[in-house]
């Protein structure tokens, strides 16, 4: 038997049923589905994406054996509606519309009206009485098909239509007589033929395979395919092609197409709503020709309340449509769009899927109807798409604002904001200072940066990737983020930010949205995030059957308490280097660098010691017993160096050396590869009296919160491990210092001493490692770098060629390399728990937010993931969703 490329659906035979969205697309899927349900769906059949991808592989030729079943579905069609494809008395029109496993809304293509030509049309006419309506089908048939198929651009159509209205004095199409329509069809065809070489074609069967090779083609025309490259749609999933009887909703006063929602999708408030336009086919009311009037009193705002609604107009259509929306409503337990037609006061179901809806509406319409006891927890938990809740947790632009897009970048931290565009982190807090809204524009950030990413709105850098220093802190900081925008030309001399051809100036206003990496000129208004109860019950739904712990990554005490109020059940990472850059310490840190022996370092040392312990007094005040986990100084030294002269005459004073011993010593920190280089455990090796310090401000400040009765719960950790020996010296010396410091103080507390899992030598010797350590965290941003070989900073640069190829789907920085990086996560968790039963394991790279990322962990059974304060939420609910989609 040979293979079934096409599923019939209609009154008496359906094929397909909704769980089949990844053969039949998601309208394919429902249109069979509403078939089923005995609802009035005009009769068609689609053609699988397996098609679609044969399609590709068979030379973008469509195969004899699906053009076969193609006319044998045909020829059901026909039977079912008692009308003949191209036949010239009862003629039988079809729509034929792409429709992918998820919804791509505009990005391909779509042909109604198929199979009229001047004999066809006649028919139509003679059965309709209706001349005008015939001719006014094939003008818009010809339109849409030049566009879509014969890639003609329509704007010449479109404005001999506007000529023959302005020459017949009115000013709607409809006002057009059938004589006006036939004149413009043949001009159409005759500009067409001239413009292409190619005569419209009349043959309904030519242009039925030429619109099906339309619509495949269309899943790879550049629209869709950065459509996919955004949503992480792989190229393999191909489109299918549903090709049904057409309707009509022009045929006259008795007809009517519109759009409408079960609940609505801006609040979820449980009220039917949406519009129609009366004698209009689907695409006038997307196209905003004519306002569309509310198809009930729910249903009304300021542009159409005075318009008749569908209750009023056509109330036994509405009454069936009440009944329809009710039942599919209850048949798919969810939201549902609905698209419908009115064909001479019959109603007819175009299209259910389940609406699009804002966050807060996503979240209201779970609860519901879970309270409503049509879905389980579970199930309304599975609803909410986790990276959804950014909507509700940061402010977003304004959907119904305009924009200018100059450029897209990384999303690289989510939420949306306006300033004036400023180059210098100094300048930019100033300026927020005295009441500036500030967006700062940098090649990359670096740790100094920090007091101008603090006063800014957002940042965007032209270099870096999803774990360069600009999105980590900016994600860590919950403001937004575009980083490695490559095609934005900074110059900090001019002081200006060139993208394409525009120019803008420090002080000009521009908009970035971290969530889509988009760039916009001027000041787009914004939407404040609001969080409400509705959530907070949603989000303990999540508590109540995720495993994975959630903690934070946070660095400073507000940190903490945002985190906190997110729902974090401890800190899984303390940057210490964060809480070296304010002003009053930074120098002391410097003398440190620049010390040139151990009795030089440990005095500047000495002048951080007291900042660091009340840094972490502060810290453990807001965690209280809850996990705090301190990672010991990590990053290159050469962040901390000075820049300016002004900075390198200071500490060159306060060193009592001169600016040209400043500059070699620079010289010599030098490093071809920071990131590989003098970094993590590597600096407490060479100077343990870093190590030591820091071990004694976290034991000291712990003494001080227990003698206030402040119970504490701390973990020291050493990153940047290869082998074990590394550990067991830094682990000697930390709990040297801490025990004498508990010895000295006579208080006793919690504490644990364990590593990061950065490396793959470390993660392959997890075993050896996990003797000595008691818990693990896997830093996965360096596991990644590491594993790959591949420059965290650098590699936005050409990750993007790599997505486009579809070596990666996903940016592995951002969503878990599963077979490689993850591998080796998963591999030394179970050789260390082979070695010791009570190790414990987490993640604290930027993957401990990511959906896909938190899923991997739950399945290999990691006890907690990390991530910055404002993703807890959306980890919370990812940890719950993992738990329930592996049961
Ligand atoms: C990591 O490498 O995953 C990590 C958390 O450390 P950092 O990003 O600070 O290098
Ligand atoms: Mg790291």
């Amino acid at each position: 038997m040979s293979k079934k490329w096409i599923y019939d659906f209609n009154n008496i035979k359906t094929d397909g049923n909704k769980d089949q969205k990844d053969l039949l697309g998601g309208k394919g899927a429902n249109l069979c589905e509403m078939a089923s349900l005995g609802l009035n769906v005009p009769p068609g059949f689609t053609i699988s994406t397996e098609a679609c991808l044969d399609f590709e592989i068979n030379n973008k030729e469509i195969s004899t054996e699906i053009k076969n079943q193609i006319l044998n579905s045909i020829k059901i069609v026909e039977e079912r509606t008692g009308k003949v494809f191209g036949d010239e008395e009862n003629p039988l029109l079809f729509s034929v519309r792409s429709g992918a496993r998820v919804s791509m809304p505009g990005m391909m293509d779509t042909v109604l009206n198929l199979g009229l030509n001047e004999t066809t049309l006649k028919g139509l006419a003679l059965k309709t009485g209706n001349d005008r309506f015939a001719w006014d089908s094939y003008r818009r048939f010809i339109q849409m098909y030049a566009n879509v198929v014969m890639g003609f651009n329509t704007s010449i159509l479109e404005s001999l239509l506007e000529d023959l209205k302005d020459a017949r004095s009115v000013k709607e199409d409809t006002e057009l007589s059938a004589e006006d329509l036939k004149e413009l069809s043949s001009v159409y065809k005759s500009v067409i033929s001239q413009e292409t070489g190619i005569t419209f074609p009349d043959d309904p069967k030519e242009q039925l395979w030429k619109a099906i090779v339309a619509v495949f083609e269309s899943w790879n025309n550049p629209r869709a395919q950065k459509y996919r490259e955004l949503n992480n749609i792989p190229s393999s999933w191909g489109t299918a092609v549903n090709v049904q009887s057409m309707v009509f909703g022009n045929m006259g006063e008795d007809c009517a197409t519109g759009v409408c929602f079960t609940r609505d999708p801006s609040t979820g408030e449980k009220r039917f709503f949406g519009e129609y336009l009366v004698n209009a086919q689907g695409e006038d009311v997307v196209a905003g020709i004519r306002t569309p009037a509310p198809i009930n009193n729910e249903s009304k705002n300021e542009s159409n309340k005075n318009l008749q609604t569908l209750k009023e107009c056509m109330p036994d259509s509405f009454k069936e449509l009440t009944e329809v929306y009710q039942k599919l409503e209850a048949h798919y337990k969810d939201m549902q769009d609905i698209e419908f037609t009115i064909e001479n006061n019959k109603l007819y179901l175009l299209q259910t899927r389940n609406g699009k809806r804002t966050a807060a509406a996503a979240i209201k319409i779970a609860t519901d109807l879970h309270n409503e006891k049509l879905i389980s927890k579970e199930e309304a938990l599975m609803r909410i798409l986790p990276k959804d809740l950014n909507q509700l947790l940061h402010p977003r632009l304004d959907p119904n604002s305009s924009k200018n897009l100059l450029t897209t970048g990384l999303p690289a931290s989510p939420g949306a904001g306006s300033g004036e565009i400023c180059f210098d982190p100094d300048t930019a807090k100033d300026r927020y200072e005295n009441g500036k809204k500030i967006i700062l524009v940098r090649h990359e950030t670096s740790p100094e940066d920090i007091t101008g990413m603090i006063a800014a709105e957002g940042i965007l850098t032209a270099r870096g990737g999803m774990t360069s220093h600009a999105a980590v802190v900016a994600r860590g900081m919950g403001k937004p983020c575009v980083a490695g925008c490559t095609q934005i030309s900074i110059n900090y001399e001019s002081k200006t930010l060139t993208i394409n051809e525009t120019v803008l100036h420090d002080g000009d206003f521009l908009t970035i949205d971290g969530g889509t990496g988009e760039v916009f000129e001027g000041k787009v208004p914004t939407i404040n995030a609001n969080i409400s109860d509705d959530f907070s019950n949603f989000m303990s739904w999540a508590d109540e059957i995720k495993k994975l712990k959630i903690r934070a990554n946070a660095d400073n005490p507000i940190d903490s308490e945002v985190a906190l109020e997110f729902g974090a059940e401890g800190i899984g990472l303390c940057r210490t280097e964060h809480m070296f850059f304010e002003p009053k310490r930074i120098l002391a840190v410097r003398e440190m660098i620049f010390s040139q022996n151990e009795v030089e370092r440990e005095k500047s040392l000495t002048k951080i010691l007291p900042f660091q312990k009340s840094d972490f007094i502060e810290m453990f005040k807001v965690m209280g017993s809850r996990p705090v986990n301190i990672r010991l100084l990590d990053p290159p030294l050469h962040e901390f160096l000075p820049s300016s002269t002004e900075e390198k005459e200071e500490l060159a004073k306060s060193l009592g050396i001169t600016l040209g011993e400043i500059n070699k010593r620079s010289e010599d920190l030098y490093e071809f590869n920071p990131m590989l280089g003098h970094r993590g455990c590597r600096l407490a090796i060479s100077y343990p009296e870093i190590c030591r310090m820091q071990s004694k401000a976290i034991a000291m400040a712990a003494c001080e919160c227990k003698k206030n009765n402040l119970e504490v719960n701390i973990e020291i950790m050493v990153p940047l491990i290869a082998d074990v020996k590394e550990f067991k010296i830094l682990k000697e010396i930390i709990t040297t210092e801490v025990e004498f410091v508990i010895s000295s103080e006579q208080v006793k507390f919690n504490y644990k001493i364990g590593t990061m899992i950065e490396l793959p030598r470390a993660a392959i010797t997890s075993a050896e490692i996990a003797k000595e350590a008691q818990f693990f965290s896997f830093g996965t941003n360096d596991l990644t770098q590491t594993t790959f070989g591949l420059s965290r900073d650098d590699s936005g640069k050409f990750l993007k060629d790599y997505k486009k190829k579809e070596i990666f789907l996903q940016d592995p920085f951002v969503s878990i390399d599963e077979s490689g990086v993850g591998f080796l996560v998963d591999l030394a968790t179970k050789n260390a728990r082979a070695e010791s039963s009570e190790i414990h394991v987490g993640i604290c790279g930027e993957h401990g937010g990511e959906p896909k990322s938190i899923d991997f962990c739950h399945r290999i059974g990691l006890d907690y993931v990390s991530c910055s304060p404002y993703r807890v939420p959306i980890a919370r609910l990812s940890a719950a969703q993992a738990a329930i989609r592996n049961k």
